[in-house]
């Protein structure tokens, strides 16, 4: 994937005093027990929005959407329930799945009722359409009103390297269930079947089953809103190898042909049919959004984003504490919003806008950013990238952080040029296979062709190494990560945090100062859509 490597204007920064108080001071408060967990639509959401315009305000901040500090998110929560089992057909052979351990189906759409019935079955491979990649598995079959089924992750997942027409071992978001979802919907499909496979999805059917079991919440949908198939579900991979089989198809064989470029798909000669119900609940959350209005050009913006919900009262801990305070994250995240609005402030206004953006509902599937990205306060076509923070490593200093998704945009030379006056390096993302840039509130942004950076805490500890560091890391997961121990700790050393926090004003003051519009590089799956977006706008990028 070479990087595109047109002269960029990448103007340096001064140095500027970050403060340390205003971080301590706000992640205690929006992890104290007080804001309870910090779950949309409750006490610790009011809470969060008058403490958040309060420092915005007192920052210099202006409200961020009009004379309102907030963005209103409609929020949805769809729970199934009576699942008739799964049955395929061929007019001889009856299969029958039951739900749950067999196969799991939820709806997208508000029907109360979702009836899949006789719906011809096709194998479609991996489900990716990249005209970037001259790759569509969809390009010889028309699958209107069918049910697909669909392999998880990406065709070259298997690779030892980061080479192939998908990034080798890295996952891009096609490999990502959400993607072949969507995939599915906008080639008409009725229903879509991702077939479980532990390795190349990364956890194991348990965690299918529970996460799709009960309620799912979703930002409402817009008169725009993409097209939707009837249901989107996941069958265990014993399950498809038999229904395969009685096709007269055998899984292994055409997992192995669906890794090849030109793979066709292949009808199954069978049906699909289901049906259940779903209750729906609604209710609003917000985002929270301040803005430093630019000198020169007010109309072109700049993102800093990080979310400020967490997951409320959860499953107590042996001591009874069953408030999940998401000190860590992103408490740590939400201060830093307001720190850098201080910071920007009191340097005076850069020629572009600077937008400080505290999405909500991160923790059921990034839906503030989701929200706001097909509801842009700030046109896309005239938003220059962002920076998204999530989380800040709280053990003192590293020589590096964590680039999460390096080498997808030209923002990588706002970050080196950072990295560079900061005497930091950047460690790229250790885990490429678990596409971690698929994960948080950028990518939202990064799906609708705004180039964004995701930058984690090091973990090469200026005491300790890289052992220390993976230590913490280790200590972190296992024994506060979305539990009631993320919790605001005065013995903190908070001097790690203030160099990150300083290396991200740096980025987001140059991206502010600067002329150009960085771009996706070439080949990125991001490319094309800004591209395309680029090339319809007026004014834009
Ligand atoms: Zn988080």
């Amino acid at each position: 994937m070479g990087g595109d490597e047109a002269a960029l204007d990448i103007p340096e920064v001064e140095p500027v005093a970050i403060s340390e108080d205003t971080m301590k001071d706000v992640t205690r408060i929006l992890s104290s027990d007080a804001f309870e967990g910090r779950m949309p639509g409750t006490i610790g959401e009011e809470k969060t929005i008058a403490l958040l315009t309060e420092r915005f305000a007192a920052a210099g901040l202006k409200p961020g959407n009009g004379d309102s500090w907030l963005q209103e998110v409609p929020l949805i929560e769809i729970t199934g329930k009576n699942f008739a089992p799964l049955t395929i057909t061929n007019g001889d052979t009856d299969l029958v799945y039951d739900f749950g351990d067999e196969w799991v189906g939820v709806t997208y759409r508000e029907d109360a009722k979702t009836t899949l019935a006789n719906s011809e079955l096709v194998f479609v491979g991996y489900g990716i359409n990249a005209p970037e990649r001259g790759w569509n598995d969809y390009e010889s079959v028309d699958v209107k009103g069918k049910t697909v089924v669909i392999l998880v992750n990406d065709p070259d997942w298997q690779t030892e390297g980061l080479d192939g027409p998908f990034g080798g071992k890295a996952m891009t978001y096609y490999g990502r269930w959400t993607y072949k979802y969507e995939e599915a919907a906008r080639q008409g499909a009725a229903g879509a079947l991702i077939v479980h496979d532990t390795a190349p999805a990364s956890y194991g059917w348990n965690v299918v089953e529970s996460s799709w079991s009960g309620a799912q919440a979703y930002a409402q949908r817009g008169d725009n809103a993409p097209p939707l198939t009837q249901m989107n579900g996941w069958v265990q991979k014993d399950v498809a190898r038999e229904i395969l089989q009685a096709a007269g198809q055998d899984l292994d064989a055409l997992s192995e042909a669906a890794k090849q470029k030109g793979f066709e798909a292949v009808p199954l000669g069978m049906t699909a049919s289901t049906s259940f119900e779903s209750d729906f609940r609604s209710f609003t959350s917000n985002n929270i959004i301040g803005i430093l209005p630019g000198s020169e050009a007010p109309d072109e913006y700049v993102l800093h984003t990080a979310h400020w919900d967490h997951l409320g009262r959860c499953t107590p801990a042996p001591d009874g504490d069953d408030i999940c305070n998401g000190a860590v994250d992103n408490a740590t995240g939400t201060a830093a919003l307001v720190a850098l609005a201080e910071a920007h402030a009191k340097a005076g206004p850069p020629r572009r806008s600077l937008v400080f953006l505290a999405v909500t509902a991160e923790e059921s599937g990034l839906l503030g950013a989701y929200y706001y990205a097909a509801n842009p306060v700030y046109p896309l076509d005239r938003t220059v990238g962002g920076i998204n923070m999530d989380a800040f490593q709280v053990a003192g200093p590293a020589k590096d952080v964590t680039v999460v998704g390096p080498g997808k945009s030209q923002l990588d030379r706002f970050l080196d040029a950072a990295l560079k006056a900061d005497g930091r390096v950047a460690t790229a993302n250790p885990k490429p296979e678990a596409g971690y840039y698929y994960r948080s509130d950028h990518f939202a942004f990064a799906k609708e062709g705004v180039p964004m950076l995701y930058i984690d805490g090091g973990e090469d500890l200026v005491e300790g190494g890289r052992a220390a560091g993976a230590a913490v890391a280790a200590d972190y997961t296992e024994n506060r990560y979305h539990g009631p121990k993320d919790e605001y700790d005065p013995n903190w050393d908070w001097s790690g945090v203030m160099a990150d926090l300083q290396l991200f004003y740096r980025i987001g003051r140059s991206m502010a100062m600067s002329t150009s519009w960085p771009n996706w590089n070439e080949g990125d799956e991001f490319r094309g859509v800004r591209d395309e977006a680029c090339a319809a706008s007026e004014a834009g990028c």
